[in-house]
């Protein structure tokens, strides 16, 4: 009988190990959070401009206190722009005395504008301070198949996968401004 109730009780230990370390191979963070909870974007890209604010929007809309919003070139903190490297983008972050002042945002041309979003709402979780995370189906993994982040499923034919954000980026980005992880609404592929 003592055997049985030790053996209980390890279990129990056990179980509550597995759910306090949710975040094992969870996401990443790099370099901090932006100093503000209000981001000023400008897209120097007129074709761009469906990707850019499609991508901001999945932030906004994401439950993390954090909202990206449109801004003259002057005013801007984060400016995007054409990339002609290989990789599809790139975040650089621009510092002052070790404060985050600025960054850049490169995005490759001759992706098409489903890519792009996803591309951007990518670069933009850089901006957030957010790094790669390559454990689960995260828009932070780092590296993109076709169309779709490594880790999450392919969108059959004639669909894109149209939920810019999962819930392990949204973990990352509410850990560092405040708010909630709201439940994914909506399909994870809309038809293109
Ligand atoms: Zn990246």
């Amino acid at each position: 009988m003592p055997k049985r109730i030790l053996m209980r009780a390890t279990l129990a230990a056990f179980l509550l190990a597995l759910f306090l370390v949710p975040s094992a191979g969870a996401y990443h963070l790099e370099g901090g959070r932006w100093p503000a909870n209000t981001v000023r974007y400008y897209n120097e890209v007129p074709a761009y401009t469906w990707a850019v604010d499609t991508a901001a929007y999945a932030w906004n809309s994401s439950g993390a206190r954090v909202q990206f919003v449109k801004s003259s070139r002057r005013d801007a903190d984060v400016l995007l722009g054409i990339r002609w490297f290989k990789v599809a983008g790139e975040a650089r972050i621009r510092r002052f005395n070790g404060r985050i002042v600025g960054a850049r945002v490169g995005i490759r041309n001759g992706q098409d504008r489903y890519v792009m979003a996803l591309v951007t709402a990518h670069e933009l979780g850089h901006v957030l301070g957010l790094d790669h995370e390559d454990g689960v189906c995260a828009t932070m993994n780092s590296r993109l198949d076709v169309d779709h982040p490594s880790q999450c499923p392919a969108p059959p034919p004639g669909m894109w996968a149209c939920r810019l954000l999962r819930v392990d980026d949204v973990r990352g980005a509410v850990s560092l401004y405040g708010g909630t992880v709201r439940p994914i609404r909506g399909p994870e592929f809309c038809p293109r």
